[in-house]
């Protein structure tokens, strides 16, 4: 038996049994199990993880743990200073882009709203999601912590709340998203990026009392949508403010 005493930081209490939140505790295990696998069977998926220590030192996922060892396992934006610490997590993507699960579609439609670049389908299976999110470096979202777990997802996250907005604040937060945010760039329904259209333009495409009072709109080139700044992109910018808000808060 391998005894250990492991303490989880930050947000990855979230997925522990409650009494082993926030506290050092004692975990007993068969053989010797390599990190990843031994923090994953507690709860926390591996892309929430960004730094392990044992005793002490920074190790990788594939370290196999020993008898009398001390973990501690810290999750992406800790105030740690662990600059000169071997990270798991991988650096930050330079330009975010999202791969979203079956349950997520109305975040989706905000995600693309702020304009990024997010797919989403409902009929995605597992193994497709984790290979597709690797291969095209995207952040995989998703309320499945058995898809997360996948060992060939390396950027992810769980989103805690279950209300789509909320999870908007959520993904904005954990990624950092403000400044990348391009708002009304991005075709809600297909994820295609628009592109302005004169008047003239959308004639007959758009009902004539919006024809007679927009001067400007934009047009999806892959599903061929017409938008204008109606009532549905006042109460959106409504969301947008919000969310630059949170740029001034701690
Ligand atoms: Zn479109």
């Amino acid at each position: 038996m391998t005894r250990l005493q492991v303490r989880f930081h930050g947000a990855l209490n979230d997925f522990l049994a409650p009494e082993r939140r926030g506290v050092e505790f004692v975990h007993t295990v068969q053989g010797t199990p390599a990190v990843k696998d031994l923090i994953e069977s507690l709860g926390p998926p591996h892309p929430e993880v960004d730094v392990v220590l044992v005793d002490g030192e920074a190790v990788d996922f594939s370290h196999r743990v020993g008898d009398g060892q001390r973990l501690a396992v810290y999750p992406a934006f800790t105030s740690i200073d662990v600059t000169p610490l071997v990270r798991v997590g991988p650096p930050a993507l330079p330009e975010p882009r999202f791969l979203l699960d079956v349950g997520l579609g109305r975040l989706a439609g905000l995600l693309r709203m702020l304009g990024f670049d997010t797919l989403w389908r409902n009929d995605y299976a597992d193994d497709v999601l984790a290979r597709q999110s690797r291969e095209e470096r995207r952040i995989l979202l998703t309320r499945d912590l058995g898809v997360l777990k996948r060992s060939e997802v390396i950027h992810g996250y769980f989103p805690r709340e279950t209300d789509p907005s909320q999870q908007l604040v959520e993904v904005v937060r954990r990624f950092q998203l403000t400044a990348h945010m391009r708002p009304f760039s991005r075709c809600i329904p297909c994820n295609g990026v628009l592109s302005g259209a004169s008047p003239e333009e959308v004639r007959g495409r758009v009902p004539e009392n919006v024809h007679a009072t927009f001067t400007r709109f934009q047009q999806c080139p892959e599903c061929k949508r017409v938008f204008w700044a109606g009532s549905h992109h006042d109460r959106m910018q409504v969301i947008i403010d919000k969310l630059r808000e949170l740029e001034q808060q701690p």
